[in-house]
């Protein structure tokens, strides 16, 4: 008994987590500094925790109000109908509900390279495949209709994540603009706003009131703290809203995701606070860090410091975590997480000490 052919699938690589690394080094989790998974480091909204412990002892029965409530809470946030918010465990699964409802077999999407690697496990786990289109580090990642379309070829979904990750670059408006206009009738162009909230420039969910060729992505792990959770959505036209229904898998997201989401939405302050500290994080990154770095749309600045896992190990064994870009296709590269004014301060003490060392022994070597 075998599992179907899997060889073309790759396996997630996450960001490494406190009490795995804490384990390996006899340490306590909480003398490391996280700063590899682009989590909130304010945590969650007290409202959120709040919800969750009152929601506890009602989780023998399936959630069902939770989840209409969430819905019809983000659907007049965003001034769309409810129909178009499809609420899932994480943005990832909205990825894959998308990929259910668009591909058929053999069917392949875009994605960007560096880039996120769920847009091309979600295609093959739906039998279908990926090409990639560059955002390369001699444009300064830059993000544009012209880049994508350059490798453009039919493709079913096109990918555009904005803010990018790992590399901080944000698509202006009028490029995407352009992008849904120049792709062919078929192509469905998702927008991953999972970084979203941190940017400045507006969401290109305003632009679903003019094109019928695009989803939007957000999610309720970065800036509103609830990674663990696993609670996002999906932004879709009114034209084919309906479709949630024959493709989400029944109620998995879940009763505490769905008041904790809610009771976070209320919350205003906790994201506003958690916006701003990034704001100043990735500044400081840019100004502090001896290393090159780019501009950065969301709570993480990359930071390109020669050999990106030699570095990484050598700041963890100082007791800062931060995420080695290998996987992304940046060896050269790492990711740092915007952490607290605190946090944030000393990231940048050890990575210095530490990015000098690993050169002096490159040096030596
Ligand atoms: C974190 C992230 C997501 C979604 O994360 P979920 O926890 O599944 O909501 C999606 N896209 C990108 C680019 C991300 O970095």
């Amino acid at each position: 008994m075998m599992p179907r052919d899997l060889s073309a699938h790759e396996a997630y690589v996450p960001g490494r987590g406190s009490e795995e690394v804490a384990r390996e080094l006899g340490v306590e989790p909480d003398e490391l500094t996280k700063l590899s998974s682009n989590e909130n480091p304010h945590g969650p909204s007290p409202a959120a925790v709040a919800a969750v412990e009152d929601a506890a002892p009602d989780v023998n029965v399936y959630p069902k109000t939770s989840h209409t409530d969430l819905t019809e809470r983000l659907a007049s946030k965003w001034d769309v109908s409810s129909e178009q918010v499809w609420v899932s465990p994480g943005a990832d699964g909205a990825l894959d509900y998308l990929s259910r409802a668009f591909l058929d077999p053999d069917d392949r999407v875009l994605v960007p390279t560096p880039g996120f690697a769920y847009y091309s496990m979600s295609a093959r786990y739906h039998h279908g495949d990926a090409a990639e289109y560059g955002v390369s580090k001699a444009d300064d990642f830059a993000q544009t209709a012209a880049g994508v379309l350059d490798a453009y070829d039919g493709e079913r979904i096109v990918y555009v994540t904005t803010p990018h990750n790992p590399t901080g670059s944000v698509m202006p408006r009028e490029e995407i603009v352009e992008l849904l206009e120049s792709v062919e009738d078929r192509t469905l162009v998702v927008v991953d706003e999972a970084y979203g909230e941190y940017a400045e420039e507006p969401t290109a969910i305003e632009l679903l009131a003019e094109y019928d060729n695009l989803a939007v992505t957000r999610t309720f792990s970065k800036a509103y703290g609830l990674a663990g959770l696993r609670i996002g959505y999906a932004v879709v036209p009114a034209a084919w809203g309906d479709a949630y229904a024959r493709v989400n898998t029944p109620f998995a997201a879940n009763e505490l995701a769905c008041r904790a989401a809610l009771a976070a939405l209320d919350d205003e302050e906790h994201v506003e606070e958690s916006v701003e500290t990034a704001a100043w994080a990735r500044e400081y990154y840019r100004d502090e860090l001896d290393a090159r770095t780019w501009p950065s749309g969301g709570n993480f600045v990359l930071a390109e410091v020669g050999d990106g896992s030699a570095v990484a190990e050598a700041a963890q064994r100082r007791g800062v975590i931060v995420r080695d870009t290998s996987s992304f296709g940046l060896p050269e590269c790492v990711r740092v997480s915007c952490g607290t004014r605190e946090e944030t301060k000393r990231a940048v003490e050890v990575l210095n000490d530490v990015v000098a060392d690993v050169a002096a022994e490159g040096t030596r070597a």
